[in-house]
Formats: C-alpha cells, structure tokens, sequence
C-alpha cells in the first residue's frame, strides 16, 4: 500500500493522470485531508464512489495511531506518542508560546547520531520514518488545535533523529508543510536542526524552499565536540562551520548554533571565551539550552550563575543569545528526552 500523505501535490496528480482521472482530483483530496481534516477517503464526498473505493484500496490512511497524550503542569508542553504501522514508536511535542503552535516533530525511529547528552540515540537508529509518518505528527495535533480555533504556526525538526540522514523524506514534508494546498506554513517558520552532515547542509541549500537551520554546535572546538558528538569525527569542526556560512550566504537566513551547556564539559568561562572568538565575525545567534537529565547519563546541568556568566561572555562580544528556558521537562519533552518508547512501557 501507498501512503497519501507521502505525496506532493504534484505526485498525486500524476498519479489521477495514471489512474484515468482530471489532475484537479488531486487538489481536491489535499483539501479533505488538510483543510477539511477528513479521516477516510469514504467522506470526499464530492469524488465518484469509484474513486473513493480504489484511493481505499491502494492507499493507507491514517497511518499514525495516537497512543498517549502528556501534557506538562503548566499546560503549555504537549507530549504525544505515535504508533507506527510496524509498532514501532515515536513521540513529538507540541509547545504553546504566545501565540505560537509549535510542533517539534520526529524524523527517525531512534537517531544514528548517537550523542552523548541526548535520550534519542541511546540505541542507534531503528528505522526512518516515511514522509508521511513525519506529516501525519501535525496533521493529527493540527486538527486538534483546529478544534479550539487555533493552528500549528510553526515546525521544528528537533524531536527523535537527524533530518539530514532522513533527506527525501524530509525535503518531501516540508513541501508537504508549505504548500498552500497542504498546511500553508511559511519557510521562515520551519526549522531543521543537524549534528552537522555537510554534505546534506549543502544540498539543503539549493533547495527550492529556503528554511532556517540550525547546527548543534556545542562545544567551541573540534576536540570538546569530537568527545560528545561521534558524528564530529566524521564532519570536522571547521567544514561544518563552512558549511553553515555557505548555507547562510545562499538562503540569506541568520545562521544559529544550538549549545547545550553540560557542568564541567563545555560550560567554562574559557570556553565561552574561545566561542565568542570563534563566532564574532559573523552575525550569528546561539541558543543556550541548559542540559535536560537523561536516564542514565552521568552528566550536570550547570549552575544558573554559570550560565549566566556563560552567556555574558557571549553578549559582550556582540552575540546574540537566546537561553532556552526548558519547557516540558515535568513529561520528559524536552530538548534531547525523546528516547525510544518501548512496546512494553
Ligand atoms: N539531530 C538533530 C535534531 C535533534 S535534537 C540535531 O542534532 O540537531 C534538538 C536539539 O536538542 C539538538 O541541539 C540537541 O543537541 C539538543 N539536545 C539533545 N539532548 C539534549 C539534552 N539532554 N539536553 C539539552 N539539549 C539536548
């Protein structure tokens, strides 16, 4: 069987062309599945019952099956667990911010890339996900929102797995994402985050649709980084950092690193120093995000003064800095705690 929701709206006109139907067909199911939030291709009521039954018949739909809603203390962090055709599991986050409706989606069964901080890789990659497992997460939270008047304004790819070893799939629901005829959303307004694969911030780079990127830097050089990120052996610190400038030049979008502050490991005031030498050329912004505890890593979140004295180092050089204030953290959503969701859990 197919996945409807793993087609651009150009594929499935292509595919009524193939089938003896008017392209416009095509158009019309984007609007029940997107607009309208039909969950059966029995309810497109304005295509022939012909139609109706062979989409039934050679495409599966949904394929996401909500397992388990969590929501933080605040009601501000969602957490939601999916079962996947295979049972196999993944989780994304919702998180409300003012008027934003951010989802970080999931793009891999577990991650390749294996970081010594984060939840996701702690037993390597199972699987990628489909595009349409990766639209499916904000298709269902969307129709959710819709329900109360309000809609996903923005997406990031910031849940389990590294985008860049998932390409196509990705690159596929982010059309699916911007596409007026899918969800709309601006390219401003979505996200990929990476380990670093240069080889894919390259590709990203010309593609059509521009988004923002963002690389998990977390450390000032290669030595720090290759301790905490393997993938740091295989893409060395200064191509990355190349490769970022490049991507920045090319889609004219600010760069961010993302630095994931760990007591004792990255956290020092001469590594600040060193990191503020590193990027004071270049307008940049780099998102502090203090360490969010793991089961069964033996790493620290460092002391808020430490922080603080951290990210001064930076503004004093003229750096833009965010600090992440760790939303969800109560049902384990945040940043680096989506682990692998056992079936017996
Ligand atoms: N694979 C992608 C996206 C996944 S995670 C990447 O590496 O960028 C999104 C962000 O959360 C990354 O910057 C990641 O390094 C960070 N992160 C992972 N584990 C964390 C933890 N325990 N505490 C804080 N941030 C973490």
């Amino acid at each position: 069987m197919k996945e409807i929701c793993s087609f651009s709206l150009e594929e499935l006109k292509i595919w009524m062309e193939q089938n003896g139907e008017k392209p416009f067909r095509a158009a019309q199911v984007f609007d029940w599945i997107y607009a309208k939030d039909a969950l059966h291709f029995d309810a497109m009521t304005n295509m022939s019952k012909t139609l109706r039954d062979k989409l039934a018949q050679q495409f599966s739909f949904p394929i996401l099956k909500l397992l388990k809603t969590q929501e933080s203390e605040d009601l501000e962090t969602f957490k939601y667990l999916w079962e996947l055709p295979d049972h196999k599991r993944v989780e994304s986050v919702l998180i409300l911010s003012g008027d934003r409706r951010t989802v970080c989606i999931s793009c891999q069964v577990g991650c390749p890339a294996r970081c010594a901080f984060c939840a996701s890789g702690k037993e390597g990659l199972l699987r990628n996900l489909s595009a349409a497992e990766i639209v499916e997460q904000v298709l269902h939270i969307n129709r959710q929102l819709k329900a109360k008047g309000e809609r996903v304004s923005h997406l990031v790819f910031m849940g389990m797995g590294e985008p860049m070893e998932n390409y196509d799939a990705v690159v596929k629901a982010i059309q699916i994402f911007h596409a007026e005829e899918g969800f709309g959303i601006s390219q401003r307004r979505i996200t990929v985050s990476t380990v670093g694969v240069v080889e894919g911030i390259h590709k990203l780079a010309k593609e059509e649709l521009k988004v923002n990127l963002v690389l998990s830097l977390h450390a000032p050089n290669q030595h720090i980084r290759k301790k905490i990120i393997p993938y740091a052996r295989k893409y060395p610190f200064e191509e990355v950092l190349m490769a970022m400038d490049a991507y920045a030049k090319e889609t004219k979008r600010d760069i961010t690193y993302e630095y994931t502050l760990m007591a004792g490991i990255n956290d020092r005031p001469e590594h600040a120093a060193e990191l503020a030498a590193l990027l004071s050329r270049q307008q940049c912004t780099v998102n502090l995000i203090p360490y969010n505890p793991v089961d069964g890593l033996n790493l620290q979140r460092p002391k808020r003064e430490t922080i603080e004295g951290f990210r001064g180092v930076l503004e004093q050089a003229g750096i833009n800095t965010t600090w992440r204030y760790t939303k969800g953290k109560d049902i384990a959503a945040a940043c680096g705690q989506l682990a692998l969701v056992k079936e017996h859990s």
